[in-house]
């Protein structure tokens, strides 16, 4: 993997959250994005090379929603910046990590992602992302 791509936060009210965050980062929010297929809003921030994404929940019953009853507000996940994921997809299931998607979906911000269970990775949900080109 190649670096970190974004942190990901979990956040209940998209408009007041992209305030804070464009506060407390000194910088203007560079994309708003609905996936809809994952039932999320994301909002993405700059910060020199590392990005920060916000997601709240657009439909009810998405994953979003239920990890903000669970959880509440807070980091959601890590994305990692992968050269090729389909390669990557490989290893990590060679290694015996379980992927939440068999194939690669389309994610928000330009890119190709597929999550890794957190149940084997110390609870952390991590993402990975490939740019599409
Ligand atoms: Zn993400």
């Amino acid at each position: 993997m190649n670096k970190i791509e974004h942190i990901g936060i979990a956040v209940k009210d998209m408009d007041i959250s992209c305030n804070l965050y464009e506060k407390l980062l000194g910088t203007a929010c560079y994309k708003k994005e609905e996936v809809a297929s994952e039932g999320v809003n994301t909002a993405f921030f700059k910060t020199g090379e590392n990005k920060i994404e916000l997601l709240t929940a657009s439909t009810a019953d998405s994953p979003i929603a239920k990890f903000l009853e669970k959880k509440g507000e807070g980091i959601h996940h890590i994305a990692f910046d992968v050269e090729d994921i389909l390669a990557e997809m490989e290893r990590l299931k060679s290694e015996g990590f379980v992927l939440l998607n068999e194939m690669p979906k389309r994610g928000a911000d330009n890119k190709l992602v597929c999550f890794v269970h957190p149940k084997g990775t110390n609870g952390v949900l991590i993402e990975l992302c490939q740019e599409i080109k």
